[in-house]
């Protein structure tokens, strides 16, 4: 039968995956494997997408992906199979560190499994981190100093394996092969062992210095697992050492074997030997077959480990094939692989990739289960979670829950904002007047007052909103309930032809759009991904604020204004809907990549993370108010202070005057006069820029009437985010042309959009 006929509660063991390419992949690599026992845990509001509980962990597929893994019922438990090992020693590369006494260490291992804790425990105030959805983005770099080594550290993002399935793992994978750290640290989440140690079976093969961090040792001890830490670790041929980033424990004894490690030779230490997986006699064959060519290739032979690269030329891995394509052996190595491949599939019925991952599978249980692993029954971390989940993703209250949460945030956002905001309102009104009493006029004063107080000063105000907002929102990832949001949102964001996680992005875009462009790195599929980018300037950011502020307040009676505010931010979504509808159907192209999301169980963040993870999403912004939002706001101010002969008369003579009429023609169909073109000009720098030249064009005294505010309004919403997030776009999608894109469509939405509001506006009013 198939796994999307099971109901709510039912187990079933698992036959077989079908499909094939990334979908299959990834599904295996996520523990989706023959024998293993799968239980239905929960129905999304909708019911879809579905939550399975294999191999410990919580993940969620969509029904049609379901339909593609066979099971069988009733649960029948497969003889866990002792895989033999091989062991053999070669002489290991040592990276050519130029400083002998720096030590460089990579962290790697599974999303959630406490990477960036260690990484900031043992970088204490030296930390540079930055989590985005509980993903690590780039690579980050921290030093810690321990018996006389000064140890680099380097976070990398959390991945299930070394494919080249994600951009993550291709770039984790550079990362390791490039850049060959020292040691490596592998840290696992001891709870969830047996998945975990797939990506240890992987790093095995590529032969690295690696040190194991059992990780959530404090959970597991709660649970009673029982496991015998030192036969593993001489079984997988590295030492292990059980720690707890929640508390610091372990560090210590971690670091201590980091140095030891790096300064013993292989083979000369119990727990440091070179293992090889037994894969099965016709993969080590293949293996063998290709490493012959491999080895006698001295570009491939130095730089790789030859094992390693034949294994993933056998898993037809694109990113190996690519190098091994541009040797001259290629077309040999490429005969060895289709013979092994043959016989393989002769053998065993079933393709080389999937009797890899088999092995290694094997491999791990045969090693879990000499070293007498037992999962303990005491307390188990999901309990809590089970129960909370059975209310929070429940199917008639999942949507009011997170309703009301989105409302709680944004409500507590704008209400307790609004004291800071007065405070540095008043501040920055204060600098302002003290400069002005305390200078003599001149060009120098007026761009002080006018263009760098006035302009930063306009934006400064909205930093204690943008923390509390992502205050929540941090809160809500690190505690899991983010992943919960996706998992309720999917089916919705699936329709608009994005992914569940495309969510996340989407809320932070409500803050600011720049780190909200950089969290779509979560995003598996790369369709979803750019699509997710190209909608999130329809999130209005808490830029457009004070010009909805500034304009609602001048032009609409005070029971109308919050209705105005909620329509823009209304209109927004609903066009992001669309915008994202049309872009999935005709503009973006591609496959859609699985749904495989992972539910972490839920733990209570500690204060300390949530507010390093507010803390870097904010800095983007900052970096935004001291980079562009200053040097726009001293153009503009510039723009308006000069005309042709030297200082301007007025505004109408200054080169904005002159640049606002030459435009206005382009803006009749809205009603907009010179003095709006010019303000939404100024706003292409960063949208905070608009409201502070409206304030310099008109002095709070306007010309036109509420259609035309209201206009004004939309376009602002719409047209080019600001500099900023195009060129997050540039650098996220990598290559100009889908930023550029952004820019002209947004532009182009926003002219028809404000212009058919006006004129048919104009018919009834
Ligand atoms: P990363 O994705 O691998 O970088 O993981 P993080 O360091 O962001 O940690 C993920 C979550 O696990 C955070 O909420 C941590 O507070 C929590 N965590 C990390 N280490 C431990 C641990 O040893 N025990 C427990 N109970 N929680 C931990
Ligand atoms: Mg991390």
């Amino acid at each position: 039968m198939k796994l999307s006929e099971l109901n709510t509660g039912e187990k079933a063991s698992i036959i077989k995956v079908k499909g094939h390419g990334g979908f299959r992949k990834r599904i295996v690599e996520m523990g989706f494997v023959k024998g293993q026992t799968i239980e239905v845990l929960l129905n999304a509001p909708l019911q879809d997408p579905v939550k399975y509980k294999v191999m410990g962990y919580e993940v969620s597929l969509r029904r049609q992906e379901a339909e593609m893994i066979e099971v069988s019922q009733p649960v029948v438990d497969i003889d866990a199979q002792a895989a033999s090992v091989i062991e053999e020693s070669s002489p290991y590369q040592q990276s050519d560190s130029t400083d002998a006494s720096v030590i460089t260490v990579a962290l790697v291992g599974n999303p959630n499994c406490g990477k960036t804790s260690l990484f900031n425990f043992a970088s204490g105030a030296h930390e540079r981190v930055g989590n985005y959805s509980g993903v690590t983005v780039d690579a980050k770099e921290g030093y810690a100093e321990f018996e006389g080594y000064k140890i680099k550290l380097v976070d990398l993002p959390g991945t299930y394996s070394l494919s080249a399935y994600s951009p993550e793992e291709l770039y984790v994978r550079r990362q390791l092969v490039d850049d060959t750290p020292d040691v490596v640290v592998n840290v696992i989440d001891s709870s969830n062992i047996e998945r975990n140690l797939y990506l240890t079976t992987q790093l095995m093969d590529m032969h690295l210095r690696v040190v194991c961090a059992l990780n959530m040792f404090d959970e597991t001890e709660q649970r009673g697992d029982k496991l015998n830490i030192d036969t593993l670790s001489s079984l997988m041929g590295m030492p292990m050492v059980p720690t707890s980033f929640k508390s610091g424990r372990g560090l210590d004894e971690l670091m201590h074997e980091v140095i030891h490690l790096f300064e013993s030779r292989e083979g000369h230490d119990k727990y440091y030997r070179h293992i090889h997986i037994n894969h099965g006699h016709e993969i080590e064959d293949g293996i063998a077959n290709i490493q012959q060519y491999l080895k006698g290739n001295d570009l491939l032979r130095l730089r790789y480990s030859t094992r390693w690269l034949a294994l993933k030329l056998l898993e037809n891995d694109k990113e190996a094939w690519r190098v091994a394509d541009e040797q001259p052996e290629a077309h040999q190595i490429r005969e060895a692989c289709v013979l092994a491949a043959r016989r393989v599939k002769e053998e065993t019925g079933d393709d080389a990739e999937t009797a890899i991952m088999d092995a290694k599978y094997g491999f791990i249980r045969g090693a879990l289960q000499e070293a007498g692993y037992q999962m303990g029954t005491k307390e188990d971390t999901y309990k809590s979670t089970h129960w909370l989940d059975a209310i929070i993703a429940n199917r008639w209250l999942g949507f009011p829950i997170f309703l009301l949460l989105l409302w709680l945030m944004f409500e507590v956002t704008f209400t307790l904002g609004q004291y800071p905001m007065d405070w540095i309102d008043a501040g920055v009104a204060w600098l302002g007047d003290f400069v002005t009493q305390s200078m003599s006029d001149g060009p120098l004063k007026a761009m002080l007052v006018d263009g760098v107080i006035g302009g930063v000063g306009a934006v400064i105000v909205f930093l204690p909103q943008i923390l509390i907002l992502y205050t929540f929102i941090s809160f809500m990832e690190d505690s899991g309930y983010m992943a919960r949001a996706a998992f309720i949102m999917d089916k919705l964001m699936h329709g608009m032809g994005l992914h569940g996680k495309s969510f996340i992005p989407l809320i932070m875009g409500f803050g600011c759009n720049v780190p909200a462009v950089m969290a779509t790195r979560t995003i598996e599929s790369r369709r979803s991904r750019l699509i997710t980018m190209l909608v999130l300037p329809m999130m209005s950011c808490s830029a457009r604020l004070p010009i909805y502020i500034m304009i609602t307040g001048a032009f609409f009676a005070t029971k109308y204004q919050s209705l105005v505010m909620i329509s823009l931010y209304a209109i927004g979504i609903v066009l992001s809907v669309i915008v994202a509808r049309i872009l999935s159907t005709w503009v973006v192209k591609g496959e859609d990549t699985p749904f495989v999301m992972e539910l972490p169980p839920y733990r209570f963040p500690t204060a300390k993370a949530i507010f390093r993870h507010t803390w870097e999403k904010g800095k983007q912004y900052l970096k935004k108010m001291g980079g562009v939002i200053l040097v726009a706001s001293i153009i503009v101010w510039a723009l308006g202070y000069f005309g042709t002969m030297g200082v301007a008369p007025s505004l109408e003579q200054s080169f904005i005057g002159l640049l606002g009429k030459a435009i206005e023609p382009l803006f009749t169909l809205q009603g907009f006069d010179w003095r709006i073109d010019v303000s939404l000009l100024a706003g292409v720098g960063a949208k905070e820029i608009v409201a502070s030249t409206m304030g310099v064009l008109y002095g709070g005294e306007y010309n036109f009437d509420p259609l035309t505010a209201y206009c004004f309004l939309l376009f602002v919403l719409i047209y080019f985010p600001c500099i900023a997030t195009i060129v997050a776009i540039r650098h996220e999608s990598g290559s100009w042309r889908w930023a550029t894109f952004a820019a002209l469509y947004t532009t182009g939405l926003a002219w028809v959009v404000s212009a058919a509001v006006y004129q048919i506006g104009n018919l009834f009013l």
